[in-house]
């Protein structure tokens, strides 16, 4: 078992991997409201309820709308929170930190600590498991390689074989469905997104421009309209698919909606490119991270590019070792890339940064298929590479916009 920053890590289910909830960040939206539903539910009785958020969680919570999820979750409930912001106080644990206290009649009657560690998961301090359960039972890329060449099987038979043939009808229903519907209803919204930038949604636009192009032009601008579709509509709240999170939610749908366009695939066929991807996606999150305020935004562009490069790959017809080279170089060449969003809100530079890394996935599939001589990076080394680089960044890049293009934005404004 590995063990990551004092954590037992799992190869979890693509049921948990892929979520549906609401945006603008699986870790400052969905983990919390996922950790308050399981604090009211331990302490149903409590009169009052108070809960401390550290970290990053303080930090661009406000922007994240940390707080607004929290007194929603409650609220429907019938129930009232207090929320304290310690953006200072930083839990050896994981940077994003929630303490809730019950209280019956001014008087505690428990408390819990709950991390928010990324793509909606979460974990308790101290525990052998995460809270989440293992259902594969790899430790690495390699390890579902070997699986897969010594049963002869693509790597969404791997999932299959695993998780039985419902997994299929989960992606192809309850992940492609919704989004597919992120993105068709983020292109025909256009308004101002909610937070302090006011800015304007562009999908629509974009979409409108690729109309009046022929080629690759009007390919790539329908490309960047659907990714900004699904990211703007994360910034805005509503509901997306955690790919691995909702700060990188538009990458993977944006690409695999203009493939599935282009193409004609079936909705069994994006299933199964879901599926692909996914495998990359589960051995992030055991061996790296996909939480930006962890590992900065390599963790989430980057491991979205990933997955979206691999299903690419097995769309466009590529042999696992591509697949697994296009998976690789899409991670590669987001390494070091930090997480500074401006105001802590998720959308500059988060919702462009989906769009381009969605050309930048489509890229990394074209390019590991053009290579007949193999590589020689493998995607066991970038995740451990990436792991390692985001350890190494301060926390200013670690969205706690306080570094960065958080914080020349604010100075040049
Ligand atoms: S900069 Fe990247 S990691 Fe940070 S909030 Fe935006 S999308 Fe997420």
């Amino acid at each position: 078992m590995v063990i990551k920053q004092g954590r037992e890590t799992v190869m979890e289910s693509l049921r948990v991997l892929y979520k549906i909830g609401p945006g603008p960040s699986s870790s400052h939206t969905i983990g919390p409201m996922r950790a308050a539903m399981q604090f009211l539910e331990h302490y149903p009785m409590a009169t009052t309820y108070q809960v401390e958020l550290w970290g990053s969680l303080a930090a661009t919570g406000k922007g994240h709308l940390t707080d607004y999820i929290i007194k929603k979750v409650f609220s429907d409930a019938g129930k009232e929170i207090n929320i304290v912001f310690k953006a200072e106080f930083v839990h050896a644990f994981h940077p994003n930190g929630l303490l809730f206290t019950a209280y019956l009649d001014g008087k505690e009657i428990g408390r819990e600590q709950i991390f928010s560690i990324g793509g909606g998961n979460l974990a308790h301090e101290g525990e052998t498991q995460l809270t989440e359960t293992s259902t594969y039972n790899y430790e690495n890329f390699k390890e579902i390689y070997n699986d897969a060449k010594e049963k002869n099987l693509e790597l969404w038979q791997v999932a299959v074989d695993t998780e039985g043939e419902e997994i299929l009808e989960f992606l192809k229903n309850d992940v492609w469905g919704v989004m597919k519907r992120a993105v068709e209803s983020g292109l025909s919204t256009e308004d101002i997104l909610p937070g302090s930038l006011q800015l304007h949604r562009r999908a629509r636009k974009f979409f409108a421009q690729s109309q009046t192009k022929d080629g690759e032009a009007k390919e790539l601008a329908e490309l960047f309209a659907y990714a900004l579709a699904v990211s703007e509509e994360n910034a805005a709240g509503s509901f997306i698919i955690t790919a691995p999170t909702c700060g990188a939610a538009g990458l993977m749908p944006g690409l695999f909606y203009f493939l599935q366009k282009k193409f004609n695939f079936s909705d069994e066929q994006m299933a199964k490119a879901l599926a692909v991807g996914g495998m990359f996606g589960i051995v992030i999150k055991k061996n790296a991270s996909v939480s930006g305020a962890e590992a900065g935004c390599q963790a989430e562009i980057g491991s979205a590019a990933s997955m979206a490069a691999a299903g690419t790959a097995y769309l466009l017809g590529a042999t696992i070792e591509e697949q697994e080279y296009a998976a690789e170089i899409a991670m590669e060449h987001h390494l070091g890339l930090t997480c500074d969003p401006v105001d802590g809100l998720v959308q500059i530079p988060c919702i462009e940064r989906n769009a381009v890394g969605s050309r930048r996935a489509y890229d990394a599939a074209h390019y590991a298929m053009l290579s007949e001589d193999g590589h020689r990076v493998s995607f066991d080394t970038v995740v451990a590479t990436m792991w390692e680089t985001g350890l190494n960044l301060r926390p200013e890049y670690r969205e706690t916009s306080q570094g960065g293009l958080a914080k020349a934005f604010l100075k040049g404004s």
